[in-house]
């Protein structure tokens, strides 16, 4: 199953198309959403409902893609990992780490999956990230069920300014929240809906030259055992959403470095999920750090 936030109501999307949906609240007589962030916190009664919900009886709603927003809109914790690749690890010159290398993305960076993105400075980078949703509290879980605390799998991009990521000994938390720099969507898949949610394809491309090209199958440390390690520190809540890490292929390693310019257009997809896209404008007003590359980073 998809499910998508048209316009700030939870919307079951039709299986087969990108525009057709089913709205949770009409379809439920009110007892599920309409909030998609509410529809997290009684996960377990959606997936009752949604079970026993025949949408050939229901009268799907034809929606516009500009109006989905971020599919989980307001989550109470956003975990972030970096170099969680071996690919990324070594264009980034260090070692993977022994356990996740984990930041936050302050919520109010979340926007949607089809947004236009203002570039604070000349040094934002792309990373395209499988983002995992939970859908059932997670307290100190063993990695062989940390699946099922999961209610689905988006797509994301963490997008990073390098300069204050890596400003005063990092500040990777800072870094990755400028306005509008956690996008994601367009609509969370549930694990049943793929052959192998261990295994998908995921990529970005901008302007149609594709920039990252990799596996969720190649990750450090998979969905189940990410739950396990970060359940093992601080519970993780029914619509919290774990930005997994990226792969190969960022701006900041190149030689020379490429950052997103304004008038770009990054699509970044998941095989079996879909396909988002950033559009990218000149700042309006001036960051907290200026344009100049701070020093070699060492993560991202
Ligand atoms: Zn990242």
């Amino acid at each position: 199953m998809r499910l998508a936030n048209v316009g700030g109501r939870a919307t079951i999307v039709v299986p087969g198309s990108d525009d057709r949906g089913v709205d949770v609240a009409e379809a439920s007589g009110g007892e599920l959403g309409p909030d998609p962030q509410d529809v997290y916190e009684s996960w377990d009664a959606f997936e009752a409902f949604a079970a026993d919900l025949d949408l050939t009886a229901e009268a799907p709603a034809t929606f516009d893609q500009a109006d989905l927003r971020a599919p989980v809109p307001a989550p109470r914790q956003v975990f972030g990992i970096g170099l969680n690749y071996r690919s990324h690890a070594a264009e980034s010159g260090v070692d993977v780490p022994a356990v996740p290398a984990t930041f936050t993305k302050f919520p109010a960076s979340i926007t949607g999956p089809f947004a236009e993105v203002e570039l604070p400075n000349g040094t934002v980078d792309w990373e395209v990230e499988l983002v995992v949703v939970i859908g059932r509290r997670a307290d100190r879980v063993a990695a062989a069920s940390g699946w099922s605390h999961v209610a689905g799998l988006t797509v994301g991009q963490d997008l990073s300014d390098r300069t204050l990521q890596f400003a005063a000994g990092g500040q990777f938390s800072l870094g990755k929240s400028h306005r509008g720099f956690t996008p994601f969507g367009p609509w969370v898949v549930t694990p049943d809906e793929l052959d192998d949610p261990d295994d998908l394809a995921l990529g970005c491309s901008i302007d149609g030259e594709t920039v990252q090209d990799a596996r969720t199958a190649d990750l450090v440390f998979g969905v189940s055992q990410l739950v396990a390690e970060l359940s093992a520190v601080v519970p993780l809540l029914p619509g919290d959403i774990i930005f997994t890490g990226t792969p190969a292929g960022v701006g900041f390693t190149r030689q020379p470095p490429r950052y997103l310019q304004p008038g770009e257009t990054l699509d970044s997809w998941i095989e079996g999920i879909g396909t988002i896209r950033t559009r990218f404008s000149a700042p309006a007003g001036a960051g907290l750090v200026g344009g100049e590359q701070a020093g070699r980073p060492d993560a991202g």
